[in-house]
């Protein structure tokens, strides 16, 4: 795509822990380009460089350092707007500006839940983006909101869908072992995190029941279906940067091999759109087969933080099969993850006005 063709995209929370993952990625993106940056009234108005503390390795992209930030109005020079503000916000002003006619691709929870809205993982359920049609019909709205899912259950999903799809999940219980930039920036303070582990985490655990029934449903008539199966969780917060860990237990209808779950895993191919998608990871699932992976340190960066990492597929004596997942937290579970999800709309058709 040419410069001049690129599409134009917002970030909404641009100062933020995933806001500048938005940028970093953005900064050099083939289809899109950054029309605007935008965040609270207490960095508005200020120079993009001197508003945000950055929080990723190196320094906020040379090409947007002087860019001012603007205020969170639905008047943004943009097609696109990429969503990582916190939930109370969002609720707010997603629905403007969909409203409004721009293609809101969120990180926030508030829309996640809501029943015409998909919470999308392209790789896995691309065919749930059915239901804006419905969501647009309902709604009035001339543009849409697409969220993406959780940062912890994000692996979890990619993980079971393959088993899913042959096997029929019905149980899963998981213990997460979630890494503190999940908190966004300054997130948990230091004093209560080194040397420790935090066993609670507001909210998520309802979030992981629901999120994974929707990612698994199906659409029926333009109607989302969540899949019939029961979730308990632990979350827990670890004193790791980046990468959510999970350890995850499954019962099946049919109960899978530990060598029929693996070469399951090894196999799976997402539809040949998302595979020609400028986000999407070479391979989505890398299968560990050392006895100690995978790990957030070597393994959250597989596939440039785009791929989940499974390991230590083995039989489990309650349900039926045990696993564990490492996910990229502000990639793949946040930034990456919304990008992709806006390339995949953009390949059909829907950023075209
Ligand atoms: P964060 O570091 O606290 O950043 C929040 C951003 O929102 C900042 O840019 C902030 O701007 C802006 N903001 C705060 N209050 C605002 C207001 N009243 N009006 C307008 N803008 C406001 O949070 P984060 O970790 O990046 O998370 C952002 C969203 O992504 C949350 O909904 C979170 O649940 C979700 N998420 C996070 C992760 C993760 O791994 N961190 C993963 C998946 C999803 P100022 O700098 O101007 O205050």
């Amino acid at each position: 795509m040419n410069r001049r063709d690129k599409i134009p995209v917002a970030v909404l929370g641009a100062t933020g822990a995933v806001g500048q993952r938005f940028v970093q990625l953005l900064a050099d993106h083939p289809w899109f380009e950054i029309a605007a940056l935008a965040a609270s009234e207490r960095s508005a108005g200020q120079r993009y460089g001197d508003a945000c503390q950055w929080v990723i390795p190196g320094d906020p992209p040379a090409e947007v350092a002087d860019t001012v930030v603007a205020p969170l109005n639905a008047d943004l020079p943009a097609r696109i707007v990429f969503s990582a503000v916190p939930s109370k916000v969002a609720r707010e002003v997603e629905p403007r500006f969909a409203e409004a006619g721009y293609l809101v691709c969120s990180n926030a929870s508030p829309f996640r839940s809501v029943r015409d809205v998909p919470l999308l993982i392209p790789e896995i359920n691309a065919d749930h983006v059915a239901i804006i049609e419905t969501q647009r019909r309902e709604r009035g709205w001339s543009g849409l909101i697409v969220t993406s899912p959780n940062c912890t259950i994000t692996g979890v999903a990619v993980a079971l869908k393959p088993l899913d799809e042959r096997f029929g999940v019905r149980k899963v219980f998981m213990s997460s072992m979630q890494a503190v930039s999940g908190a966004g920036y300054p997130g948990v303070a230091s004093l209560d995190i080194m040397d420790n582990i935090i066993p609670y985490i507001a909210g998520e655990e309802e979030k992981f029941q629901q999120e994974l029934a929707k990612l698994l449903g199906h659409v029926d008539h333009g109607q989302l279906v969540p899949a019939d199966l029961v979730l308990s969780a632990h979350a827990n917060r670890v004193p790791v940067l980046e990468g959510h860990t999970v350890a995850v237990s499954a019962g099946f209808e049919i109960k899978p091999t530990p060598d029929e779950a693996r070469d399951l895993l090894e196999s799976y191919q997402p539809p040949e759109v998302c595979r020609r998608l400028p986000s999407a990871p070479d391979r989505l699932i890398y299968v560990r087969s050392e006895p100690d992976r995978p790990q957030p340190r070597r393994d959250r960066d597989a596939a440039g933080g785009m791929a989940v990492s499974v390991g230590r597929i083995r039989t489990c004596p309650i349900l039926d099969l045990r696993l564990v997942t490492v996910t990229h937290n502000t990639l793949r579970g946040a930034a990456s993850g919304a990008i992709l999800n806006a390339e995949y709309l953009t390949a059909q058709g829907y950023a075209v006005e």
